[in-house]
């Protein structure tokens, strides 16, 4: 954290403390806000979590989940909670644009803003920040910053389980390069604070909807592509399958690692037609970097293995110019 001391003082006084992260908050956008939400009732501050959308049902379980406000759902109350505001909280995104339409209410604020983030090239927003491109999750990030706080002992059980929440779903369950001998102490400590981590697994992983799961089979058996001279896979998802399967927010989440298992593929990508836009999720395995073609083709980023983008083009188009990437990095793909 930069200028720690300084927080530490602006927080010596009780705060009213906005609490903020991304649109369609995932686990560790919404774990982080919901442990620091926490921490700061604890500490005698007026915190608020406010989700610029909506978010999946296996979320809904967690603690404080009722005391979150969505931004789009009303607007008004939203702008006039913000402009009664002490400090901001910016929690798993580090440009303002990830929140669309708070964006600008937000950076015409003129509160000191802080960043807790762990995704490459800060745009550059915030008054303070923790930001570490190499931890797993940005809920790693804040274990860190109650720590750092001085208040390491405070973590309780609800606490510990926002944050294990974050890690888990963030590093595909202590899955991916980025998880630490480190990540697995703090994860230790968490459990000692009495996270029931066998409950959290099946409150995140076990609540899908029957209807979800036929979804997954209909998208495996019938829509994904597999283009093994490319190392590559990919999966498209129109509005008619989304409604003929009832599809809420939140339950893509995972789709895309299904063709990412298949042994010749390197770089697996859902193209899911969202209302006037098509949203990308794009995942490689081990040197493959996901973000820079994110970046590149589809005006996204996020890390080396696990990207998101977006195309104004149809979902045709869209998949024309997928191609045209995996022409171009063809090379990079087959050494990957
Ligand atoms: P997901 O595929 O789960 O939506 O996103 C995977 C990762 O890519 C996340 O870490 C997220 O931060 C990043 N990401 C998703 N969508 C976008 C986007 O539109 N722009 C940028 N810069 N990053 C994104
Ligand atoms: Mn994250």
């Amino acid at each position: 954290m930069n200028n720690t001391e300084g927080l530490k003082e602006l927080l010596a006084t009780p705060k009213k403390i906005f609490i903020t992260t991304h649109r369609k908050p995932d686990g560790d956008a919404l774990g982080s806000a919901l442990a620091l939400y926490h921490y700061f009732l604890k500490k005698g501050h007026d915190p608020v979590v406010m989700s610029p959308t909506d978010y999946g049902m296996f979320l809904h379980w967690m603690p404080g989940n009722d005391a979150v406000a969505i931004w789009e759902e009303n607007r008004d109350k939203a702008k006039r909670i913000l402009a009664g505001t002490d400090i901001i909280f910016c929690l798993d995104f580090n440009a303002l644009p990830r929140i669309e339409e708070m964006a600008e209410p937000i950076r015409k604020t003129n509160v000191p803003k802080v960043m807790i983030d762990h995704h490459l090239e800060p745009e550059g927003f915030d008054d303070y920040r923790l930001w570490n491109p190499d931890a797993c999750a940005t809920a790693e990030l804040i274990y860190e910053f109650i720590c750092q706080m001085g208040d390491g002992d405070l973590i309780d059980k609800d606490i510990a389980t926002c944050i294990y929440t974050g890690i888990v779903t963030d590093s595909g369950s202590f899955r991916y390069a980025n998880v630490t001998p480190h990540v697995h102490r703090i994860t230790a400590h968490l459990i000692e604070c009495g996270v029931d981590h066998s409950q959290v697994h099946r409150n995140v992983f076990d609540t899908s909807s029957e209807n979800r799961l036929r979804f997954i089979g209909h998208c495996i058996k019938e829509k994904m592509i597999v283009l093994p001279d490319y190392r590559s896979a990919y999966i498209t998802v129109n509005r008619q399958e989304l409604k003929e399967y009832d599809i809420q927010t939140g339950d893509t989440e995972g789709l895309v690692n299904f063709p990412l298992s298949i042994d010749v593929v390197s770089f697996a990508v859902l193209i899911v037609e969202r209302e006037g836009i098509v949203k990308l999720s794009l995942r490689s395995k081990g040197s493959f970097p996901a973000n820079e073609f994110a970046k590149k083709y589809f005006e996204g980023g996020g890390h080396h293995n696990a990207a998101g983008g977006k195309s104004d083009l149809s979902i045709e188009k869209t998949v024309a110019r997928f191609l045209e990437g995996l022409e171009e990095y063809k090379s990079l793909l087959l050494n990957s």
